[in-house]
């Protein structure tokens, strides 16, 4: 049985069509499991929870191969791949989503093998909340949870929603995420109603203008790298997650951890899908960590 600390990680698995004005990509390899995996996986032991079609092309079973430790519970069902579409306006910071097509997601019922049962952390990435939960229940011990969301389950699925808040001890969201689902417009104060919701932490991503995070009063914040250029923002709060949990799994701190998720992210939006994050080298992510820890971000 498994007995070095892992991170569980369950999210989506996706094949993306990504439209912004520096060119169009379809069936790019994408998904918050996968933005997350790659960062997570260069940095801690990561065991995967999840499903893909029939279609899923091998060079994606490659990069799952390449960033995983352990795969025993990532299934592979008769059907399609999840798929979205997403547009970008010239500031990456607003997108529309085209479509989302569950695909294999729509029933997938996960059965936790014995070797993914007692993680050190969850990252229980951007997902529909019933699965988020599936997971949660066939969980023993007492992990650190930290939770993702978006717009879609926000507004479809509240009710599931507030059960997995209610077992979240730190919740990642972005700035018009907890607009929709506090009704406040301010981080502060959307923060402070959400900590009365469960998380005891809560960290708001601000797109370009870096992250928050919140607990009782206390406040971090953190930057972003200045890339030479914002070419396909998809990912990014996912490579944060990624990389925030894999260095709370390392022991660091919430700094440490923010800085981490904010140095991968910087490489994920350089370019389309995940081609930058990919192919970004251990040194590298490390000198943006490096710049990112010197700054005081207030
Ligand atoms: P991010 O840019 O970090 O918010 O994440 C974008 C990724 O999330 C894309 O690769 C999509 O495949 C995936 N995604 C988009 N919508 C959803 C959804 N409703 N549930 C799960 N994953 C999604």
């Amino acid at each position: 049985m498994e007995t070095s600390p892992f991170l569980l990680l369950v999210g989506s698995i996706a094949l993306d069509s990504i439209f912004t004005s520096h060119g169009n990509h379809e069936n790019l390899l994408g998904g918050s499991t996968t933005y997350a995996l790659i960062s997570a996986g260069r940095f801690a032991r990561t065991h995967v929870v999840g499903v893909v079609g029939t279609d899923f092309p091998p060079e994606g079973l490659a990069v799952y191969q390449q960033f995983s430790a352990d795969l025993t519970d990532l299934k592979t069902l008769p059907g399609n791949t999840f798929r979205w579409g997403g547009l970008y306006h010239l500031d990456q910071d607003e997108r529309e989503t085209l479509f989302t097509e569950l695909g294999v997601f729509a029933d997938f019922q996960p059965e936790l093998s014995p070797v993914n049962r007692s993680p050190a952390v969850v990252f229980l990435a951007n997902i529909h909340p019933e699965l988020q939960l599936a997971v949660l229940d066939q969980i023993e011990g007492d992990p650190l949870v930290i939770v993702d969301t978006m717009n879609l389950w926000i507004s479809t699925t509240r009710e599931a929603l507030d059960r997995v808040l209610k077992r979240t001890s730190i919740l990642l969201l972005n700035e018009s995420e907890a607009h929709l689902l506090t009704d406040h417009f301010q981080p502060d104060d959307a923060a402070a109603d959400l900590l009365t919701r469960g998380p005891k932490q809560v960290v708001i991503k601000l797109g370009s203008q870096g992250s928050v995070y919140y607990a009782g009063s206390e406040k971090i914040s953190m930057g972003v790298y200045p890339v030479k250029q914002v070419v396909d923002a998809t990912g990014a709060g996912d490579s944060f997650g990624g990389g925030f949990a894999a260095a709370l799994l390392q022991g660091k701190s919430i700094r440490q951890a923010m800085a981490l998720g904010s140095s991968l992210a910087s490489f994920t939006v350089e370019d389309f899908g995940i081609t930058r994050l990919a192919q970004a080298a251990t040194p590298e992510i490390q000198e943006r960590l490096t710049y990112l820890l010197k700054r005081d971000w207030g």
